[in-house]
């Protein structure tokens, strides 16, 4: 059954689109109401996703419904979810699920009716709930493009308050291999929030539900699906990386099949500066590793630009290598060119101006072009969209009696203005800013 505004509505499925024939054209700024009904086998786990995974839980639903997909400034986003990004619709999410009253669900939104539910939610004391085998949950999700939930009988359900507004909701097997290491993660959870909203600009809503879905780590609004039998140290890395994917996805929806790089090269670039802050590494440039690995393929005969289609690299190794690595090296560079007193207030007016859209790479450029007073195309155009290597080498050093003149030459073809520390012989250092013609401006040296 699908209908619009109450009646019968022509559709087709083509693979795992659904095309609907409006009866009435939908005009901008206008609304119209959709009913459909399905019914989907939930699969075995597959990636991320489906039943009876391997740490056992029993429902890990994302990617579970019908999803609108993207119109916008530039056109129908169709691209089909195939294991690797997605993209959708802002939306307000309300949510009515019916299950066996055994069943614990964490999930995206504010779950509406916790006096009824129990289950964690609430005080146990304060549960009015009827004496029914199943229970429906009701939750409201406002303002984010995807609604996730795993339901498991065993699962354990902690709250964490925080000192900022926001509750912090963990949802484990009820394993005592694990349960300490889930203990232990909270307070990490929440310092990781506190510096990203100091860093990058503050998490709107008042959850965030951290759940063990048993398959490696995805986001989702609110919420993310992590795997839960590793390391304490696996455990926070990930819950880092994917609670910062609340800002660089949750918020900031760019189209990641498009642009992976803005989902998780900024995401990686943020997990960087988190960790190094909780665990007191004081890295020179926290986000040093993302370059090591970015050289890996600079050179490699598969190298791609990082802006190919997610679904369309060579292979995962190069698409993995460009997104998550050389898009963190995309940021840690342009801090380098536009002074850190500049990049980081310019990161969160990105932030603020942007959340709850879908920005694009121009976008970003703009916000950084005017907060640095620079052109930054150069960098943008070659970085983004092609495979030209930064370069420079120190190819002659003349010694006079009173001079030594050091002469440096660009070997790879993509430009940089250069920040050369001189060392001399009695230990003093001297600093020289070599500006680039295409920059249109100078990074101010403190
Ligand atoms: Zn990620």
């Amino acid at each position: 059954m699908l209908k619009q505004n109450g009646a019968d509505v022509k559709w087709s499925i083509d693979q795992t689109l659904l095309t609907v024939e409006l009866n009435t054209p939908l005009l901008p700024g206008k609304s119209s109401t959709f009913n459909i009904n399905f019914e989907s086998q939930v699969p075995i786990q597959i990636r991320r996703s489906g039943r009876n995974n391997s740490e056992g839980v029993a429902y890990s639903m994302t990617q579970w419904y019908p999803k609108m997909a993207e119109y916008d400034k530039d056109g129908w986003m169709t691209d089909p979810y195939i294991g690797r990004e997605f993209h959708g619709v802002w939306s307000d999410f309300d949510v009515k699920i019916t299950i066996d009253s055994s069943f614990t669900i964490g999930g995206s939104g504010y779950l509406q009716n916790p006096e009824e539910i129990g289950h964690g939610y609430i005080d146990a004391s304060k549960v009015k709930r009827p004496n029914s085998k199943e229970l429906t949950w009701h939750f409201i999700a406002p303002q984010v493009h995807d609604f996730a939930w795993a339901a498991d009988p065993d699962y354990v359900h902690d709250i964490r308050t925080t000192s900022f507004g926001l509750d912090l909701h963990f949802i484990y097997k009820n394993d005592s291999n694990i349960a300490n290491n889930w203990q232990k993660l909270q307070s990490y959870t929440e310092k990781s929030f506190s510096i990203v909203n100091e860093v990058f600009g503050e998490y709107p809503y008042k959850q965030y539900s951290v759940i063990q879905g048993g398959d490696g780590g995805m986001e989702y609004p609110m919420a993310t699906l992590i795997s839960g039998t590793g390391s304490l140290g696996g455990l926070v890395s990930v819950t880092v990386h994917e609670s910062i994917h609340s800002w660089f996805y949750g918020l900031l929806a760019t189209n990641e099949n498009k642009y992976p790089w803005m989902d998780e090269g900024f995401t990686q670039f943020a997990q960087y500066i988190v960790l190094d802050s909780l665990f007191h590494r004081r890295l020179t440039n926290p986000a040093a590793a993302a370059l090591k690995n970015y050289r890996r393929i600079a050179v490699d005969k598969d190298y791609e630009p990082m802006t190919t289609h997610a679904d369309y690299f060579h292979s995962n190794r190069v698409y993995g290598i460009n997104s998550y690595y050389k898009g963190a090296t995309f940021l840690s560079q342009l801090s380098y060119i536009v002074g850190d007193a500049v990049f980081f207030p310019a990161m969160r007016k990105y932030y603020y101006t942007w959340r709850y859209k879908h920005p694009t790479p121009d976008d970003f450029k703009r916000i950084m072009e005017k907060a640095a007073d620079m052109d930054l195309d150069w960098y943008f155009t070659h970085w983004i969209g092609g495979t030209k290597t930064i370069d420079y080498a120190i190819s002659e050093v003349n010694e006079s009696k009173k001079n030594t003149e050091v002469i440096i030459e660009r070997i790879g073809q993509m430009p940089m203005p250069v920040e050369l520390l001189v060392t001399l012989t009695d230990g003093s250092q001297q600093q020289f800013y070599i500006p680039l013609f295409n920059l249109r401006g100078e990074e101010k040296l403190c």
